[in-house]
């Protein structure tokens, strides 16, 4: 997969995350720090400014399948199932801060809907 890896480090030095001083999963190497791999949020800049194509996102996915996700995403996953969001907010909760900070309300996707689109049954 990198046999035409120039080593031009554009990909790395083009990450939001080594800009927010996070070494991202493109420069470290995975057995130093197996967490790396999942703060990676798919913006797809590293692929897509790569001069060679290296297929970076599916490196990516290929070692998230070798390494266990850290437990804050499990109990992510548990509230998308529960009521369709990663964190448990609706509407009347939401829109209180952004009347705080002068933006205007919104209305959320239902959750129950949004639970039912999830069920695989
Ligand atoms: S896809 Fe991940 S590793 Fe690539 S630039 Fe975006 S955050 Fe960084
Ligand atoms: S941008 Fe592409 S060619 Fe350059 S170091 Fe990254 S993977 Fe290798």
């Amino acid at each position: 997969m990198f046999e035409s890896c120039l080593k031009c480090a554009i990909c790395y030095e083009n990450c939001y995350l080594e800009q927010m001083g996070v070494t991202s999963f493109i420069r470290l190497p995975l057995q130093e720090d197996a967490t790396n791999i999942w703060t990676c949020s798919n913006c797809w800049t590293c692929q897509d400014i790569c001069p060679v194509g290296i297929p970076l996102m599916e490196l990516k996915w290929q070692l998230q399948r070798k390494v266990e996700a850290p437990p804050s995403y499990g109990a992510s996953l548990e509230n998308i199932l529960i009521c369709g969001y990663c964190l448990p907010i609706d509407s009347d909760e939401l829109n209180p801060f952004r009347l705080d900070d002068g933006l205007e309300p919104v209305t959320l996707a239902s959750s129950n809907i949004i639970a039912t689109l999830l069920q695989t049954k």
